[in-house]
């Protein structure tokens, strides 16, 4: 296992603890009513982890992509919905803030942000542009001391709740990846409406909706980076993104595993727990290989992302994605056959956890997509 340091196994088991007794008895619950958990999300804001990579003096912890991976594996081991909250919050807008912004911008963001005070999320994601993402229509164009956004963004984690967005549109159509632009977009801006909320196989309790601009005046200096230069910003996320995506599914997995373990040595068939069977074994042998090579492939990738190795880092944060949420998939469809048909049923969360990790292979980009950067990788292409 990675050795953390005494700082990091104090902060994992400050969270791991929270998780157990705060997180993992409200899973049920917001995974059935489809809602957003507040009360966790406010208790993070209290435990000082929401603004984690951002420094103190913009209200964050200054520590980095290892803390936040800690912190999203913890808590994706009881409720990957609370964990997907987190990340899209504390990665996707707050870090990518952090890492782009001006100081001005910062001052104005940040501290709200990290305190919980306003939820955040980012929108790439369109209805005709989804792996193919600089194919965007969200048009901006700049109209005196302001952007007027129209287009409608779609699947964005926390849309139906988050008051602060990372948005990209296009300045330039006519440029396609030069023209892209990011900006920063409050909830009560004229023009921003909130679409339709989805209704999801998983990830539930984290609410996915649409969000639709319709003449949406953003103030020109909420541009993120420079005008055309949007596609920096974004590809500047993504590694990171893969590796805190790889926690999240490396937590499901030891969630599912934990509970098919203690299933198997307690359930009883022919004369003997079911963990005496061979076959059995074999699953939870399997299991428990998966999620020591998830764990070794995440924190690579976060110690590599916390020494700022960014172009290495894009072959370690694909096999990541990638490995994580396919081992999550295995390992939590296993662990719903060890549970038997209890396994199909809600008393016990390995259903839920099948269900989530389903989306560990699609979001931040898929399986597919992955496989073509690894190929392009070990290409040289
Ligand atoms: C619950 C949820 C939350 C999300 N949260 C956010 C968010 O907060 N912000 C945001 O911007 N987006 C978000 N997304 C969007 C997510 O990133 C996209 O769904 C994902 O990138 C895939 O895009 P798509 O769904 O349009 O699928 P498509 O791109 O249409 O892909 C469909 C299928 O075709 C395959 N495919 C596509 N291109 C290729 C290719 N070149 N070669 C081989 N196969 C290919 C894909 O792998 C997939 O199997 C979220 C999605 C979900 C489901």
């Amino acid at each position: 296992m990675q050795a953390f340091t005494a700082e990091q196994k104090m902060l994992r088991d400050t969270i791991a603890n929270f998780a157990e007794k705060e997180v993992a008895p409200l899973a049920y619950e917001i995974d059935r009513d489809e809602r957003f958990p507040t009360e966790s999300f406010k208790r993070l804001a209290e435990l000082g982890v929401l603004g984690i990579t951002v420094p103190a003096e913009y209200g964050g912890a200054g520590t980095g992509y290892t803390e936040m991976c800690i912190v999203t594996e913890e808590l994706a081991r009881f409720c990957a919905s609370t964990s997907a909250t987190y990340a899209d919050h504390a990665d996707l807008c707050i870090d990518n803030i952090r890492r782009n912004a001006t100081d001005n911008q910062k001052k104005k963001y940040l501290p709200s942000l990290c305190s919980g005070d306003k939820i955040g999320g980012l929108a790439m994601t369109e209805p005709s542009a989804g792996s193919d993402v600089m194919s965007m229509n969200l048009r901006a164009e700049r109209k005196g001391g302001f952007y007027i956004l129209n287009g409608t963004k779609t699947f964005i984690t926390n849309g139906p709740v988050g008051d602060v967005f990372v948005i990209y549109a296009k300045t330039a159509p006519e440029k396609k990846a030069q023209g892209v632009s990011a900006f920063i977009v409050e909830n009560d801006f004229p023009g921003f409406e909130r679409g339709k909320k989805f209704e999801k196989m998983g990830w539930r309790g984290s609410p996915t909706g649409e969000l639709v601009f319709e003449d949406c005046k953003v103030p020109a200096e909420n541009l993120l980076g420079e005008e055309n230069k949007g596609a920096i910003v974004l590809m500047s996320g993504l590694n990171t993104e893969r590796i805190v995506l790889g926690a999240m599914s490396l937590g499901i997995s030891r969630g599912a595993c934990e509970c098919a373990l203690k299933y198997a040595k307690e359930r009883i068939q022919f004369g003997k727990p079911i963990a005496a069977f061979q076959l059995i074994q074999a699953k939870l042998a399997d299991m428990a290989m998966e999620i020591e090579l998830s764990h070794l492939i995440t924190y690579k990738g976060a110690a590599m992302a916390d020494r700022g190795l960014h172009r290495e880092l894009n072959l370690v944060a694909a096999y990541a994605k990638l490995y994580t949420s396919e081992a999550a998939m295995r390992v939590t469809t296993e662990a719903v056959q060890v549970l038997g048909g209890y396994g199909y049923m809600k008393e016990f969360p390995v259903e839920r956890m099948m269900r989530d990790a389903k989306l560990q292979t699609i979001g931040g980009g898929t399986s597919e997509i992955q496989r073509i950067i690894i190929a392009r990788e070990i290409l040289n292409d």
